[in-house]
């Protein structure tokens, strides 16, 4: 296996584009360099905004707008603009975790997480399409010392061999759809040689940033893989464009189930209307949303964190008042590695020889809690 590669920060174009005949057509194709904004020149120039602020953060924290993404943030503003461009208030955050989540105390190998008791966390690949300003994984993706390579690789897959009791991996990083075709195809091989391993699932935030890279090809072979599933990661309805309706529609075309990440992002998607939207949509293009999550305790994130109360109005506003079938898991990824907590409007007042409860409009009602002999 080839190392995966790690674009050096500062050099456009990346360096893990496909080869020109494994590219499709569907936006009309463009050279290299138009693809993608590393540099804050570029960003300052291409949104005629300050250099220095964004040279500032940038020498902590990478940078990567597609040219795609880009005309998005031009058409429909803030909402886009936050979850990309960098902020100053990045660098003034003292409050937040490097690594909220505990992760690297929960890798038994670099680079796999193990927290669950049946399923892991194995990352394959340092790059992503975008560099989203509210990442979990702000300490390493897209940094020069997230060290992906044939060795973690071969680490992490002698580890889940030795680990029967895993039977669902998440193939994450950074963005496993950067890899090379070939390279991708080679890791769920080899992971498919493990008798022990049933349920591949991958997590990519390619439909949403980079929705191009999702070709026929990549649909066809990942087809080979099954049971495969993709939970990708959309975060405001202007994210659902007809480029990432295609690119969906794909993925589900080959028989893979989709479903979505959100995260919940103070001005971005913190309101009731804008969560229902989107949840909407998103079924509309073939994918069913899976977690909303309340945003973690990332260091240089924290100007995006909404309260918990905002995220358990929203989810009142969504349970029986739309589709069952659009309805997330709101949840909290534990401080220090405890695992996902669902976080759901109280509906039950009590609990005896009879439950007592709301209902979601708010009307009371009882159900009797007896077994008949
Ligand atoms: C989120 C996560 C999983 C998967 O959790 P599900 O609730 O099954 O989607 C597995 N491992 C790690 C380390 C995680 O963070
Ligand atoms: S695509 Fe996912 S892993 Fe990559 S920067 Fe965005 S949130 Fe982080």
């Amino acid at each position: 296996m080839d190392a995966c590669p790690v674009a050096p920060r500062r050099v456009a174009p990346c360096s893990i584009l496909l080869a020109p005949h494994e590219t499709n057509t569907m936006p009309s194709r463009q050279p290299l360099s138009s693809t993608f904004i590393t540099r804050p020149e570029q960003l300052a120039h291409a949104l005629a905004i300050p250099l220095e602020p964004l040279q500032a953060v940038h020498a902590h924290y990478p940078l990567r707008i597609s040219a795609y993404y880009l005309q998005l943030i031009k058409q429909h503003g803030l909402p886009l603009w936050k979850q990309a461009v960098p902020d100053l208030k990045e660098l003034n955050d003292s409050s937040g975790l490097v690594d909220p989540l505990d992760e690297e105390n929960l890798s038994p190998v670099p680079c796999l997480v193990h927290k669950y008791p049946d399923r892991a966390l194995f990352l394959v690949c340092s790059e992503c399409a975008m560099y989203c300003r509210f990442c979990t994984r702000k300490r390493k993706v897209g940094k020069p010392d997230m060290v992906i390579n044939d060795q973690t690789i071969a680490a992490g897959l002698e580890y889940l061999a030795r680990t029967p009791a895993i039977t669902d991996v998440l193939v994450s990083g950074g963005d496993p759809f950067m890899l090379p075709l070939s390279r991708l195809e080679q890791i769920l091989k080899a992971l498919r040689a493990i008798p022990s391993v049933v349920t591949i699932r991958i997590g990519t935030r390619v439909p949403c940033t980079l929705p191009s890279r999702v070709t026929l090809r990549l649909a066809a072979m990942l087809k080979k893989y099954h049971p495969l599933y993709i939970n990708t990661h959309f975060n405001h309805p202007a994210e659902i464009t007809p480029e990432a309706a295609l690119a969906c529609g794909r993925l589900a075309d080959a028989g893979i189930p989709l479903g979505c990440q959100t995260v919940l992002l103070r001005g971005v998607n913190d309101s009731p209307e804008t969560i229902k939207m989107l949840m909407r949509q998103l079924l509309r293009i073939r994918v069913k949303p899976y977690y909303l999550f309340q945003a973690d305790l990332t260091r240089g994130t924290s100007h995006f964190r909404t309260t918990i109360e905002t995220g358990v109005d929203i989810m009142r506003q969504l349970i029986g008042h739309v589709s069952g079938m659009a309805v997330p898991t709101y949840a909290l990824d534990a401080p220090g590695g405890g695992g996902k907590i669902p976080l759901t409007p109280h509906y039950i007042n009590s609990l005896g020889k009879t439950l007592e409860f709301t209902t979601y409009r708010h009307l009371p009602c009882s159900y009797p809690n007896e077994i008949i002999p």
